[in-house]
């Protein structure tokens, strides 16, 4: 299974500090930015994939991604959680050394990780967690 677009971001973040994706005047990947009617975003304002309407090719029959189903067993759940990234008991790659999600944790202050996420990302996480919720 392909994993979403998001850990293809974060890895380019990692290895070079030029980005892969082509960025437009709002500081977003072009292709999902909203106010320039990126490729990647639907009628509905969502990121087309992860679009439940649009039965985005990233979401499953339960109306989630379905790499965070569990009902799928998808590649990012676990047996404790919907996302094994954010799952302290897997020590998820998201879970920083106070069994905290290292991107909230202040005790960390993991050098310029705030900096490194870009609003194009943030959105992609609110747009994970609220489809999570539902
Ligand atoms: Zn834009
Ligand atoms: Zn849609
Ligand atoms: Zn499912
Ligand atoms: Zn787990
Ligand atoms: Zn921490």
């Amino acid at each position: 299974m392909k994993e979403p677009s998001i850990y293809t971001i974060e890895k380019s973040n990692k290895t070079s500090k030029s980005r892969i994706h082509k960025c437009c005047e709002h500081r977003n990947a072009k292709y999902l930015c909203q106010e320039c009617g990126g490729k990647g975003i639907c009628e509905h304002g969502k990121y087309k994939c992860y679009c439940v309407e649009c039965k985005g090719s990233s979401m499953c029959i339960h109306k989630r991604i379905e790499y965070y189903c569990r009902d799928c067993k998808g590649n990012g759940t676990c047996e404790h959680s919907s996302n094994k990234r954010f799952c302290v008991t897997c020590k998820g790659s998201a879970i920083c050394k106070h069994n905290r999600n290292k991107y909230k944790c202040k005790e960390c202050k993991e050098p310029n990780i705030q900096e490194k996420i870009t609003n194009t990302e943030l959105l992609l996480y609110a747009n994970i967690l609220t489809s999570l919720k539902k």
